[in-house]
């Protein structure tokens, strides 16, 4: 269900917002250009691939489109932990950027069969997405952000390929200093890359200010400001988090660089450029700093694990083999989803479980170095 770029009512294509923007008031910030893109892209359509029915195309899939075995597994990593937490109820279930409702809609069916059966709460910006979420989950409650999340009662908190949909600033060494990374116009019209005026060497941390020219500082201060005020609620009331995306972990706060930006649409790559607001940018998360932000307000680090190895841990093979008993037809199709949800050059490696939980909370499955 890829959307053209035909403009709807007053609305103007993004490209053509953004040259007469930067025409008149200069070169604009890489993260302005993908917030703005991305509030656009997900404003107006729904995006996810091919779902389970195969009723739509879409431009990119994610686990919980993949096979129901994901949310089953993340509803049964909520519920075993929520036990052993002495059942608290009343309990939010919180979703960040829940999709189609999908993931949500098969870890809530899990955890029910174990008495967990939270209140739901969405956050979420886009309106046709919101719009399936509801016929989804009709008892849920919405949010623009995590702001107006209740300040009652404990929260389990998952975000599934939302921390990557949040807008990166990148600063680059120039032969005079750190710049951000901007957006300006060339001869012809086209967007390129252009390093800003202002001198931004203090916002580099001082072991990488040394860096070669040309070298790049990627950032993702929203997906920060969420983290830390998500770990700030877990601390004052209790529960746990669990934030799967594609990204890297740097433990021990080993510089990093290089720009991880992409652009896909219709399941392919595209430049960052190419089509603003029709295509998906995202950025690898930095899952080592929301960690660490995280640990900052007192907020446990359960660990990070590959989705694969995480998964497995679960029993996701276990799953498989009880869905093949009781729907032979399908065994092929259960077998290629398993693969691609845990196979190391599928979503296996590259895609990340991170765990939080609050202090007087129980260790959650599947984080153990032994595991
Ligand atoms: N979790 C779903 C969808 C992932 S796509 C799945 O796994 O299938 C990213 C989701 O985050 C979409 O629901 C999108 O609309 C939402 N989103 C993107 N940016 C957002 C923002 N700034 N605030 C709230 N939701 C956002």
């Amino acid at each position: 269900m890829t959307q053209d770029d035909t403009p709807t009512g007053p609305e103007i294509p993004l490209a053509d917002r953004f040259r007469r923007l930067i025409r008149n008031t200069g070169p604009m910030s890489l993260a302005t250009f993908m917030g703005e893109s991305n509030a656009r892209y997900y404003g107006r359509a729904d995006p996810l691939g091919r779902n389970r029915e195969g009723t739509s195309g879409g431009d990119f899939v994610t686990a919980p489109e993949i096979s129901q075995m994901f949310g089953e597994l993340i509803g049964l990593w909520l519920a075993d932990i929520w036990v052993r937490a002495g059942r608290p109820d009343p309990v939010h279930y919180v979703e960040l950027g829940p999709g189609r409702g999908t993931l949500a809609k098969d870890a809530l069916r899990s955890a029910r069969k174990y008495g967990l059966e939270p209140r739901i709460h969405f956050v979420e910006i886009s309106q046709p997405l919101k719009d399936i979420q509801l016929e989804m989950l009709p008892g849920a409650i919405w949010h623009d952000d995590v702001s107006t999340l209740p300040m009652d009662y404990p929260l389990l908190v998952v975000a599934n390929e939302f921390f990557d949909a949040l807008p990166v600033r990148q600063l680059v060494k120039t032969p005079d200093g750190w710049r951000e990374r901007m957006v300006a116009l060339d001869e012809n019209d086209a967007f390129m890359f252009a390093a800003g005026t202002q001198v931004m060497d203090a916002a580099v941390p001082e072991g990488q200010r040394d860096a070669e020219v040309g070298t790049i500082v990627e950032t993702c201060p929203a997906a920060a400001a969420i983290a830390f005020e998500l770990a700030g609620r877990l601390a004052e009331q209790n529960g746990c988090a669990l934030f799967v995306d594609y990204g890297y972990d740097t433990p021990r706060n080993e510089p990093r660089t290089g720009s991880t930006l992409q652009a896909v649409q219709a399941h392919k790559k595209v430049g960052p450029f190419d089509a603003p607001g029709a295509a998906d940018m995202t950025a690898h998360v930095d899952l080592g700093t929301l960690a660490r932000i995280a640990q900052s307000r007192d907020v446990k680090h359960l660990g990070t694990v590959g989705q694969g190895k995480w998964l497995h841990t679960l029993g996701i093979a276990a799953r498989a083999e009880a869905l093949k008993r009781a729907a032979p037809h399908y065994r092929a199709e259960i077998d290629t989803a398993l693969q691609r949800l845990t196979a190391p050059d599928a979503m296996g490696n590259l895609f990340k479980v991170m765990g939080l939980v609050s202090q007087n909370w129980p260790e959650g499955a599947g984080f153990a170095p032994e595991d």
